[in-house]
């Protein structure tokens, strides 16, 4: 038997969303915050068009993509870092620091990769419970202390849709020694229509310790390519950089998130369709006479305690595939309003 690191012992597998089908063939999959709309055909025209350089190695350094979002969020093209999905870049980020002794600090619950990818990296979890559904800051604040080094705060926060305001957020930041890098995870930037929750491209600039982690999996509808970045200060982005394995942005993801901000104005009315079905969703479940909290994401969260695989279950019977988290809840996705009418209508016949 080869000898495994120890800590595999005590590690599961991520387990994604999975597809389901009802007894009479519907399957609505409602449990990977994906974008529920097909590919834009401009963007399958640059994959195709890419496909005939692909018997070559791709740009190691995604130049071009690094061009096109520095044009896009006027930022400096060396304050940006490219990853094969921004989870993958999560990952990078805890390899800057990651080391025995190195302690990080999160929300729980928050992204299910973060344990993971800290098993993985040899650094301690520190996992902050959250404060209702939203991320309790001042006990986060608490929990960092010389061995900390990285702090990821997600928002808006998967799996609870919560999002931090500003004023709490700068508060947040100013509290941070600055020898430790916060990790603003914003996968769910683009759904976020309070405008009290900060973007956080407007706070890395005079922090240095700060980055944002973006991705072009949700609303930009590229998860199956898989290519996500950060922006930060560029020590922090070339630090980054210095972590990838080689090649591993593909060529395909490269013409496709380049000829997905091109096609931008498409993607983001996308988004607002998924926004107000996201009212929609919501404000249907309060009148059933569920208890959901705001969600500034593509999905709502309701807490459902020991009831949560039972009302798994029972969507998955209608063809809805939600994501349970077992013993503490559901989230499920914002679809196209049909999946959203059948989650509703399971939704409404599961006992409150
Ligand atoms: N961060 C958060 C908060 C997420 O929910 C996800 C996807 N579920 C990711 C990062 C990773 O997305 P990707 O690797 O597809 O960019």
């Amino acid at each position: 038997m080869p000898r495994f690191r120890q800590i595999l012992d005590t590690m599961t597998a991520y387990k994604p969303g999975k597809a389901v089908v009802a007894p009479d063939g519907r399957s609505y999959k409602l449990s990977s915050n994906e974008s529920p709309y097909d590919p834009l055909p401009s963007v399958v025209e640059a994959i195709a068009e890419g496909a005939r350089q692909i018997h070559r190695y791709p740009d190691p350094g995604s130049v071009k993509l690094t061009e096109a979002i520095a044009a896009r969020f006027g930022v400096p093209a060396d304050h940006i870092a490219l990853g094969a999905g921004s989870v993958t870049v999560a990952q990078q980020l805890l390899e800057t620091v990651g080391e025995p002794g190195v302690e990080v600090v999160y929300a729980w619950r928050s992204f299910e990769a973060y344990p993971l990818l800290a098993d993985l990296a040899g650094v301690k979890s520190v996992m902050v419970p959250l404060a209702g559904e939203d991320h309790d800051l001042d006990a986060m604040a608490e929990a960092i202390n010389d061995r900390t080094r990285l702090v990821f705060v997600c928002n808006p926060n998967n799996p609870t849709g919560t999002a931090i305001r500003r004023g709490a957020l700068e508060a947040f930041l100013d509290r941070v020694p600055e020898h430790v890098l916060v990790v603003l995870d914003e996968a769910y930037r683009e759904y976020v229509r309070d405008e009290d929750v900060p973007d956080g491209l407007t706070l890395y600039r005079d922090r240095p310790n700060v980055c944002v982690l973006r991705t072009f999996s949700k609303a930009y509808g590229l998860a199956g390519l898989r290519v996500g970045y950060m922006i930060g200060q560029e020590p922090v982005a070339s630090a980054v950089r210095k972590t990838i394995v080689p090649f591993a942005v593909n060529h395909l993801a490269q013409v496709a998130a380049i000829a997905s901000l091109q096609a931008e104005d498409e993607l983001l009315e996308r988004v607002e369709r998924v926004v107000k079905e996201r009212t929609r969703v919501r404000e249907s479940l309060i009148a059933q006479g569920w208890t959901v909290p705001p969600t500034e994401a593509n999905f709502v969260w309701l807490r459902l305690g020991e009831r949560t695989l039972d009302f798994a279950a029972a969507c998955a019977s209608e063809g809805v595939a939600v994501r349970p988290f077992a013993g503490e809840g559901a989230r499920v996705s914002i679809g196209d309003p049909e999946a959203n009418d059948a989650f509703l209508a399971a939704a409404k016949a599961f006992p409150r």
